[in-house]
C-alpha cells in the first residue's frame, strides 16, 4: 500500500518536471525588448502600444494582446499552449512553437515559428497580419523602420449585431456609429432567410458572432458589399412579412420581428401603459441651498447658492425649449428648502428624473474638478465628508430631529438597501461625467457615490452634480462667468437628452422582455 502510494507520487512528480524542462528549453530566446506603436486609422485617430520583441530577424508581438487590441475574442489553452481566435465566424487557431496556422479547416503556414514566454503565445509580423486580414475588416501597414502599425479602419460605421429574445418576438440590434435613415433599409424574407440591406453601410464583420441560435434567429451571415452591407439572418421558423419593422435611432437600427404566438391583447396595453409612466416628460431640478443656508463660500465670497441657481435656470430653459419636457424647481428664488422637503416635492408632482445641483467645497484649495454622485455607500473619506458637509444643511431647518441620527449612517445605509433606480441613476451620472470630459476645460472627477441625504426617499432616478470646487479660486473664477455657467448647463442638457433617449427606448424593451 505505501510502495503503492510512493509510486504514485513519483509518477505525478516526474509529469510537471519533465514539462517544466520541455518549456524553459525549447522556447526560443526573446531577446530586445520594444515597443511596437500600433495607430489606428479609423474616422479618428488612436495611437496605442504593444510589446514588440526581436529574434532571429522577426519581430514578434503578444497574440492575446494583439487580440485585445483588435477586439476579437480569444480561448486560450495553456495546457496544450494553443490560442483559438475568433474573427467573425473565423476560428484561427495558433500553437505554440510552431508556423502552422490552422484558420476554419485550411491549413496555412507561416514563415516562422511562433513564440512562446510566460505571458502567452508571441506571432510574428507582418507575416501573420498578413495571414489575418482575410478576415478581418481592416487593413494592415507595418513599418519596421519605425516600429509602428498603421490599422486602417477608416469608413466602418455598423459597429455590432445583438440579438435579444423578447416574450413577442425576437429583436436585432445592429449599432451603428451614424444614423442610418429608413429608406437606406431594406427588408426581404425568402425560404426563412431575413435579408436586411444597409445602403452605405460599412461593417466591422470581426465583431459578428452568428452561430448561436438567439430567439428564433439561427445563424447570421454578415456580408459586405461595395455599396451597402448585407446581412442574412435564418430564421427559425415562419414569420409573416407583417410581422417585421424597422425603426432607427441615432446608434442603432432596430430591427423586431413578431413571432406568431404574440402576447395578449391586454398585455400590450399594459405594456404601452408602462412605457408611458416611464417617458421621461417631467424633470425636477434641485438647486442646493437658499436662503438662510448659503452652501459653500468661495474665497472671494461666491455663494453656492447662487451659483446652482443660476445653472438650474439655464438648464430649465434648455430642457423646456429643446426637450418640450415638464420642468418644475424646488426653489426658483434665493429661499430656504429643507432637505426632505426637496425629495417629497419631486415624489409629489410624479417626477422621472431627479437633478440636484451643487458647488464641491474643500479645505484644500488646491483640489478642483466636476463630479456626479449616485447615491451609495461612500467608498472614501472624502466623499463622506462631501455628503455630510451637504446634508448638514438640515441643522437649519427646524424639523431637524426628524431626521434621527444620521451620524450613525444607520438611516442612510437602510435607504440605500431600498435604493431603486440606482443603474439608472449610475447611466446618467456616467453620461454626464463623459461629457464634462468632452466639452469642459475641468478635472473629470468622475462618478462617485455616498450617502446624500436628498437623493433618500426620491423615487425616481436622481444625481446630484457638484459642479466644481468654489474653494479653488480659477473655479471660483470661472463659475463666476455667465458663459461657464451655460457651458455647464449645456452639459447636463445634453446628458440628459442622451439618457432620455437610450432609457426610453431601453425601458420598452426590457418591459417587452419580462
Ligand atoms: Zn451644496
Amino acid at each position: 500500500m505505501s510502495s503503492q502510494v510512493k509510486l504514485k507520487t513519483k509518477l505525478l512528480f516526474c509529469i510537471p518536471f519533465f514539462l517544466l524542462v520541455l518549456i524553459t528549453t525549447t522556447p526560443s530566446p526573446l531577446l530586445a525588448k520594444d515597443k511596437l506603436r500600433v495607430i489606428f486609422l479609423e474616422t479618428q485617430q488612436l495611437e496605442v502600444s504593444l510589446p514588440l520583441h526581436h529574434w532571429n530577424n522577426s519581430d514578434y508581438v503578444p497574440l492575446r494582446q494583439l487580440a485585445d487590441l483588435l477586439k476579437c475574442r480569444t480561448y486560450y489553452n495553456s495546457f496544450a499552449r494553443k490560442i483559438v481566435l475568433y474573427m467573425g465566424n473565423h476560428r484561427i487557431k495558433i500553437t505554440a512553437l510552431n508556423p502552422f496556422v490552422v484558420v476554419d479547416e485550411l491549413i496555412f503556414q507561416l514563415p516562422v515559428n511562433t513564440n512562446y514566454d510566460d505571458s502567452g503565445i508571441w506571432v510574428p509580423i507582418p507575416s501573420f497580419l498578413e495571414l489575418i486580414e482575410n478576415y478581418y475588416s481592416g487593413h494592415f501597414e507595418y513599418n519596421p523602420e519605425q516600429e509602428t502599425l498603421f490599422i486602417h479602419r477608416e469608413g466602418i460605421n455598423i459597429s455590432q449585431i445583438i440579438v435579444e429574445e423578447k416574450i413577442n418576438g425576437t429583436l436585432i440590434r445592429i449599432q451603428t456609429l451614424r444614423k442610418f435613415e429608413l429608406p437606406n433599409v431594406a427588408t426581404r424574407l425568402s425560404h426563412r432567410w431575413l435579408y436586411v440591406d444597409i445602403y452605405g453601410g460599412r461593417l466591422d464583420t470581426t465583431q459578428v458572432r452568428s452561430n448561436q441560435r438567439i430567439g428564433i434567429v439561427k445563424k447570421i451571415v454578415p456580408l459586405q458589399l461595395e455599396e451597402m452591407t448585407q446581412l442574412s439572418f435564418q430564421l427559425a421558423q415562419d414569420i409573416e412579412k407583417s410581422a417585421i419593422s424597422v425603426t432607427n435611432t441615432d446608434h442603432e437600427i432596430l430591427v423586431s420581428l413578431r413571432t406568431r404566438h404574440s402576447v395578449p391583447h391586454d398585455l400590450l396595453l399594459d405594456l404601452q401603459k408602462e412605457k408611458k409612466k416611464w417617458l421621461i416628460d417631467k424633470i425636477v431640478i434641485d438647486p442646493g441651498h437658499g436662503g438662510k443656508d448659503p452652501g459653500a463660500i468661495g474665497p472671494s465670497g461666491l455663494y453656492e447658492k447662487d451659483v446652482v441657481l443660476d445653472i438650474a435656470k439655464r438648464l430649465k430653459k434648455l430642457l423646456k425649449k429643446k426637450l418640450h419636457v415638464k420642468v418644475l424647481m424646488t426653489r426658483e428664488k434665493d429661499i430656504f428648502v429643507g432637505l426632505r422637503e426637496r425629495s417629497a416635492f419631486a415624489n409629489r408632482n410624479g417626477a422621472k428624473l431627479f437633478i440636484s445641483l451643487h458647488t464641491n467645497a474643500n479645505r484644500n484649495r488646491r483640489v478642483k474638478g466636476f463630479s456626479t454622485y449616485c447615491l451609495g455607500v461612500a467608498r472614501s473619506d472624502e466623499d463622506r465628508e462631501i455628503a455630510q458637509r451637504e446634508n448638514a444643511v438640515i441643522k437649519y431647518e427646524d424639523s431637524w430631529a426628524e431626521y434621527g441620527d444620521i451620524n450613525t449612517e444607520s438611516f442612510i445605509l437602510q435607504a440605500i438597501a431600498q435604493n431603486s433606480f440606482n443603474r439608472e441613476s449610475q447611466e446618467l451620472a456616467a453620461l454626464i461625467q463623459k461629457n464634462v470630459k468632452r466639452y469642459l476645460k475641468i478635472e473629470d472627477r468622475g462618478v462617485l457615490q455616498a450617502g446624500f441625504l436628498v437623493l433618500v426617499g426620491t423615487a425616481m432616478p436622481k444625481i446630484l452634480v457638484e459642479v466644481g470646487f468654489i474653494s479653488n479660486r480659477e473655479e471660483e473664477r470661472k463659475l463666476r462667468t455667465r458663459s461657464y455657467r451655460q457651458k455647464i448647463a449645456e452639459v447636463i442638457f445634453n446628458s440628459i437628452k442622451e439618457f432620455k433617449e437610450r432609457y426610453e427606448e431601453g425601458i420598452v424593451t426590457e418591459a417587452a422582455s419580462k
